[in-house]
């Protein structure tokens, strides 16, 4: 198991949560999600697999279509690959409670480079520089993920990168509100996981 998942298990008691414990890893290739989470606060936990592990960013306002648009990303705790599958609800009392949606999923592409070579997504996340090409249901095209502050800072900005699905007139979180997996709305969820 990853040492990368002790902050993710620290804070959970799986007899208690749906959440998945991790550790078995993914079958399929390098994917990102995009967890829309109503807890104490709304915001849209955006996860990209690097090294075996999701690593993520808590964006309050959620992802935007507009170049000119900076989101604040707050960085969280590595999850393991397996939650990119986990839409349900965390119970009351628990940490992150509240409803998690899958918002978006879908594969990327690594888009750094350097002089012309391909920068490894492990470094340019350890140099606060990240640029993927997202293939999602909803969001596609190139993003930058970019460290703000210093090494102990958490801060970083999401940027949607000037590509043709770049779109100044696109917000995707008021636009397409459901999910990319089952269609539902994040109160849906709730509905039918209280009436189980
Ligand atoms: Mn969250």
């Amino acid at each position: 198991m990853s040492e990368g998942l002790s902050d993710y298990r620290k804070k959970r008691k799986f007899e208690k949560t749906p959440e998945p414990e991790g550790g078995e890893g993914a079958e399929e290739g390098p994917f990102f999600v995009v967890q829309k989470h109503k807890a104490s606060s709304l915001h849209y936990d955006f996860r990209i697999q690097i090294e075996g592990v999701l690593k993520s960013w808590a964006v309050p306002k959620g992802p935007s279509m507009k170049p000119s648009v900076k989101r604040l990303a707050i960085e969280t705790e590595d999850h393991p690959t397996e939650y990119g599958d986990f839409e349900g609800v965390i119970p009351e009392g628990e940490y992150g409670a509240g409803v998690v949606q899958i918002w978006d999923r879908g594969t990327f592409e690594n888009l750094k480079t350097e002089d012309g070579e391909e920068v490894p997504i492990e470094e340019s996340y350890e140099q606060g520089q990240v640029e993927v090409r997202l293939e999602g249901e909803k969001l596609r095209g190139g993003f930058a993920l970019v460290k703000t502050g210093g090494s102990d800072d958490d801060k970083w900005l999401l940027i949607k990168m000037r590509d043709d699905e770049a779109d100044p007139d696109q917000e995707p979180v008021d636009d397409m509100p459901k999910s990319a997996v089952s269609d539902r709305t994040i109160e849906e969820i709730a509905e039918d996981e209280e009436s189980d």
